[in-house]
Order: structure tokens, then C-alpha cells, then sequence
């Protein structure tokens, strides 16, 4: 490892955060061995707390693409599903993770990851995943239980759309899961863990809404997605998510009390010359580089829409131990992927004003059209609303031929100069 890496790496969150990862990953070696049930599902719209009620230990297939990028390996993965037909229009993660069973389905651990017993494609707003789904299907002929859910294609959550979920939950969705699990849905297990939720829910937005202050003791992008890892995966629910969440926020305070800012691959940031509220996933074959573009700039992300993809908490939902499958309907539809334009928008400029930003910036991935059909309205209705400068970029998600340094980093220089120049000269944002 880069010894500027090590250091990055050297929080006390992150740490916890990689135990939990690596016992997870242990218990997933186990899972044959001991029995327990495997099911394969997707980030945005998950039923995590039903799923670890009815004993089932998850595998995320989006998760395993973002590693397989991180640890470049991604791109022979792109190259073998390409090799069997998989076209280069084809969402990367897609195929990352098909190249991967491909190769033997190893985990970070380098253990094979186990075969799942369920598919469960809970989706929300992205019409891929179903496909993906399709092709998991043909490899692992096991069932599939679906939770189709609705679109807010007019902006609101309505009684029949939560009354669509809550029927599927009863009548398909949760008789499937209880039959693979061989076990029946213990309801009062199922609201321990909301609860839990909810608590470690809490500490999150606490977390998020930290960016607000001057300077930022976050990044809310790039550290942003160590931040969302347990919440959006195999956590919630959990004492263990709780204790990290408690943890990470305790780690922020005092950030917040010692005036310091976020630590960047090259260590702790220093003066914070740039605000920025940013849409669309990172880059993952070359997140670090990418991040350095931003922090060697002095150029902060006080808000970003990826760590809204498995639920917008920052717009005041928990999930409630109350009334448990209507807060799971709930929570599926609020997720950001399944949020139609004009509620996007609205969103980003509620953060463009609430944590004071200096512009906004649109990272375009080429295989996700669920984040990129229509960024560009996004960033003109947004040029026009705030006043602020919006910038663009492109690359892509887990394909390394889509990045292109050199032309990035002309990009992310010149909108910074975009900023500069509205500020008439002016520097100094902290
Ligand atoms: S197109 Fe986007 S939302 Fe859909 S599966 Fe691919 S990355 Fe996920």
C-alpha cells in the first residue's frame, strides 16, 4: 500500500468499519458449512432488517463491483463478460460482477463467496437491476423473490403506492423468504432491529449534516462513502452498525472541537478554499487520484446525492419499530434513485443553500443512465435557480478505459477558476 493510503486509512472508524467487513465476510465463508441461508441483493431499496430477522447473511452484487474496482481489478472482469457477449453499453457493475463469478466469485478475503439460496430484488428506479437479476438467475437457478416498487414519478409517496408494497411483502415477497429460511418472520425481531436502525440512522445525518460548519470536518463525497458503507450494506439493523455510527460521529465532534477538517489521501486537509455540493457516483478504479484532484485544490464536498442511494435520513426518515413493513415500504420508495428530476433538484439546491456552497458539480457516469439521463437539465435549472457556477465531468463507475486523468483534471481546474472568477478574485471560503 502507498504509505499515503496507510495514513488515509488510519481513522478509527475505518478500522472498526474493515473488522465489520472482514467478519462478515468470515461468516459469509462459513454460511454452507453452518447452514445458514444466502441471499444476493442490491443497495438502493434493501430490506436489510428483514433479511438478518429470517437468519439470511446478504451479498450485495454492486458492492462487489466497487471492490473489484478499488482492488483493479475490474477491468479482466469487464473484459471476460464482454468476451461472452456482454455489450460495452451494458452497465459496468453488470458486468464487473458477472467477470467475477466468471473468475471464481472470490471475495476481499480471496474466499469463494457463497452461492446464493435467494435472489431478492427489492430495486428502485433503475430497470438493470432486473436484468441483472435475470442473468444471477440463469447462473444460480435458485428463486427469486421480487418487490417491484413504485416510482415517485409525481413527487410524493401515496397511501396505494405504500399499499402495493405492503400487499407484496405479505403475499410473495416475505412467504418466499420464510420458505428458503425455513423459518417463520418473527415480528417483534423484525422491530428490534428498526429500532437499531433508527439509532444508528440518527448518528448518520448527525455525521452528513457536520459539513454544514466551517471548516468541514467531512468530506461528504469522498469520505462520504466510507461513511454510507454499513448503513447501505449488511449493517442495519445491527449493534454492530450502531456502535459504528456512535463511534464515527464521536470522531467527528471532536473534529468539529479541534476546528480540523477531513482526512484526505494525503493526510489531514488544510485550508478549505472550496465549497461544493456534488450528483452522481464516484469514480471507483481511481478513487483516490480522483479525490486528490479535489483536495490538492483546497476543494471540500460539504453534500453529495450518492450517499443518498440507500435512503435520504437527511430528509428526516427512520425506519420506525412502530409499524414495521409500512417503514420498510417507505424507506424503499424515499431512496434517491427513486426520486423523479424536479425532486433532484430541489434537493441539490436545498444543500447548494443550506451548507453554503460556492458551486455544484455533476460527475456523468457512462453505464448508470438511472443517475445520468437528464444531469444536464439538472445542472442548467441549477445554474439558473442559485447564480453559482456548476461544473461537468465524465468517467464511469468501475471501467477504468473511461477515465481520463489528464482531461479531468483540466476540467475540475477550469471550473474552479469558473468559481473563482464569480467571486470576482475573492478567496478564502473557510
Ligand atoms: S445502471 Fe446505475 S443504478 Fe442501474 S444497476 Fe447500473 S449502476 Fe446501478
Amino acid at each position: 500500500m502507498n504509505p499515503r493510503d496507510a495514513e488515509a486509512s488510519k481513522e478509527p472508524s475505518m478500522l472498526l468499519q474493515k473488522e465489520l467487513l472482514a467478519d462478515h465476510y468470515t461468516r459469509l465463508a462459513r454460511a454452507k458449512a453452518e447452514g445458514r441461508p444466502v441471499v444476493y441483493t442490491f443497495v438502493p431499496g434493501n430490506l436489510t432488517e428483514l433479511i438478518s430477522s429470517l437468519g439470511f447473511l446478504p451479498v450485495l452484487p454492486e458492492i462487489n463491483a466497487l471492490q473489484s474496482a478499488m482492488r483493479k481489478k475490474s477491468a479482466d472482469f469487464i473484459n471476460r463478460a464482454e468476451k461472452i457477449g456482454h455489450s460495452e453499453d451494458v452497465c459496468t457493475y453488470v458486468k464487473c460482477d458477472i467477470g467475477m463469478s466468471k473468475a471464481g466469485n472470490l471475495g476481499p478475503t480471496g474466499e469463494p463467496l457463497p452461492k446464493p439460496d435467494l435472489l431478492l430484488l427489492s430495486y428502485t428506479g433503475c430497470f438493470t437491476f432486473m436484468k441483472w437479476f435475470e442473468l444471477l438467475k440463469q447462473e444460480y437457478d435458485c428463486p427469486v423473490a421480487m418487490l417491484h416498487v413504485p416510482y415517485q414519478g409525481d413527487g410524493e409517496i401515496t397511501g396505494a403506492m405504500i399499499a402495493y408494497i405492503l400487499d407484496q411483502l405479505r403475499t410473495s415477497v416475505i412467504p418466499l423468504m420464510e420458505k428458503v429460511a425455513g423459518r417463520k418472520l418473527d415480528m417483534s425481531e423484525l422491530s428490534r432491529r428498526l429500532a437499531l436502525s433508527s439509532r444508528a440512522e440518527d448518528d448518520f445525518v448527525a455525521v452528513l449534516e457536520s459539513a454544514k460548519r466551517r471548516p468541514a470536518p467531512i468530506d461528504a463525497y469522498f469520505g462520504g462513502v466510507f461513511y454510507i458503507g454499513p448503513i447501505f450494506s449488511a449493517f442495519r439493523g445491527s449493534d454492530d452498525a450502531v456502535r459504528y455510527y456512535a463511534a464515527l460521529r464521536s470522531e467527528v465532534e471532536q473534529r468539529v472541537a479541534a476546528g480540523e477538517g477531513p482526512i484526505t489521501p494525503d493526510g489531514p486537509m488544510g485550508e478549505q478554499k472550496y465549497r461544493l455540493v456534488v450528483e452522481g457516483p464516484p469514480n471507483w478504479t481511481s478513487f483516490r487520484d480522483f479525490w486528490r484532484m479535489f483536495s490538492s485544490e483546497g476543494a471540500v464536498f460539504v453534500a453529495s446525492t450518492y450517499t443518498k442511494v440507500g435512503g435520504l435520513y437527511d430528509g428526516g426518515f427512520r425506519h420506525d419499530p412502530e409499524r414495521p413493513l409500512d417503514s420498510l415500504a417507505r424507506y424503499c420508495m424515499g431512496c434517491y434513485t427513486n426520486l423523479n428530476l424536479p425532486s433532484r433538484i430541489d434537493l441539490i439546491e436545498r444543500y447548494v443553500r443550506e451548507y453554503g456552497a460556492d458551486g455544484f458539480l455533476i460527475h456523468s457516469v457512462k453505464s448508470c443512465n438511472s443517475f445520468s439521463a437528464g444531469q444536464l437539465l439538472i445542472l442548467r435549472e441549477l445554474e439558473k435557480r442559485t447564480g453559482l457556477a456548476g461544473g461537468f465531468i465524465e468517467s464511469d463507475l468501475v471501467d477504468p478505459r473511461y477515465f481520463s486523468a489528464a482531461n479531468i483534471k483540466n476540467r475540475i481546474e477550469s471550473y474552479l477558476q469558473m468559481i473563482e472568477q464569480k467571486r470576482g478574485g475573492k478567496r478564502g471560503a473557510a
